[in-house]
């Protein structure tokens, strides 16, 4: 039995992870869940699952989840309480959305847990603070990102790696030019072809960047080196990623596009669950193309690679500009094609900073909010 902890357990991704334990009951025990602030959804979650423990992020909201838990399910509150809940199982599913999962990531590394990485931002904004982290005995670091997931898979092929190929799948603008672009409304951005997910990551799908950002998770998940990461464009998303070894064999994972079969694997890894999510059925499906991505219309991809390669604190605020502009587009304050602007204008007040210390990963993501409002005030006002 696999106790779980489910950090972010009301949205979507910490819903189909209770999907999937509920499907398999005999090897998984769900034994915390936490959320930031949905109160009633967790509090009907723990109803459903009686785990030991909950959290909720927003503290004042503690008293209120306290009245609707199960008697003996002990209540934490705040940030600090939801990666304590990281600590009390061994798989912790991190499935906070954006920078706000560190703590969560930290928590559960450095208590020796696995971690179950569904929030790529603590890992990319962090790499140097995580890193040494994951060298921690007992800790392990399975990610729940499709690509990364594939990856994860096809390596076990074996060695010498020549090239690993990021499948993406286009996002809801394949094929438009930047001009085209222009005038797209945020519900455009929403209506995802292939994938459902949360309205952060799939405005980061319409914009390249979750693929820029996953260009540096896979960088600081397997150590390969930017000359050797590959984006291709896939848009059916049933290659989830491929590894071309040195011979020119390439081995690729394939399945639907169901988050369900990466958080069943990192959960149960090294066995497989016997639920299957993402089957596929070949007298349905009939092709499968691949295209190169457009780096003029979707320039979030070029500036992920760019901060990649600068290291130090520069994807922190690449991932941190982002976060801001995607806010800003998402409440009206600005049009999609700014996103991208206003990340490269962020960018472009970077001074290199080496993140060796958790408190200066977040004051360069404090610098780098600080930056990228004041271009959205601009862009606002422009
Ligand atoms: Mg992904």
């Amino acid at each position: 039995m696999t106790t779980v902890a489910i950090v972010g357990s009301t949205g979507s991704i910490g819903t189909q992870a209770l999907e999937v334990t509920a499907a398999e009951p005999d090897r998984f025990d769900v034994v915390a869940l936490g959320a930031h602030r949905s109160v009633d959804t967790l509090a009907a979650q723990a109803r459903a699952v009686h785990p030991e423990v909950v959290a909720i992020g927003d503290a004042d909201l503690a008293a209120e989840l306290k009245e609707q838990v199960p008697a003996g399910v002990e209540v934490l509150a705040g940030p600090d309480g939801l990666a304590e809940i990281a600590t009390r199982a061994d798989v912790a599913l991190n499935a906070v959305v954006g920078f706000a999962g560190l703590p969560v990531t930290l928590a559960a590394l450095n208590a020796g847990k696995r971690l179950a990485l569904a929030n790529k931002e603590s890992l990319i904004a962090a790499g140097p603070v995580v890193q040494p982290a994951r060298a921690t005995p007992g800790a392990e670091l399975l990610p729940v990102d499709s690509e990364h997931c594939a990856i994860h898979q096809c390596l076990a092929g074996g060695a010498p790696v020549a090239r690993i190929v990021i499948t993406a799948s286009g996002g809801p603008f394949r094929g438009r030019s930047r001009d085209e672009l222009a005038a797209v409304t945020v519900d455009d951005a929403l209506a995802h072809p292939t994938w459902s997910m949360g309205p952060k990551i799939t405005v980061d799908s319409s914009t390249l960047m979750n693929k820029g950002l996953e260009v540096i998770e896979a960088h600081e998940l397997f150590g390969f080196d930017y000359d050797v990461i590959d984006v291709v464009v896939h848009p059916q998303s049933i290659v989830h990623s491929m590894v071309e070894f040195t011979d020119g064999a390439t081995i690729a994972q394939l399945s639907l596009p169901d988050m369900r079969l990466p958080i069943g694997y990192a959960l149960a890894w090294p066995d497989r669950i016997g639920t299957p999510f993402g089957r596929i059925d070949w007298s349905e499906l009939t092709s499968l193309e691949f295209e190169p991505p457009d780096l003029d219309a979707f320039p979030c991809l070029g500036l992920a690679y760019e901060a990649g390669r600068l290291g130090g604190a520069a994807p922190a605020w690449l991932s941190a500009a982002n976060e801001v502009a995607v806010a800003a587009f998402l409440d009206g304050t600005i049009g999609w094609t700014a996103i991208s602007d206003v990340v490269a204008e962020t960018l472009d007040g970077y001074v290199g900073t080496e993140p060796d210390a958790v408190d200066v990963v977040l004051e360069a993501d404090r610098q780098a909010r600080e930056r990228a409002r004041q271009v959205v005030e601009r862009k606002a006002n422009a």
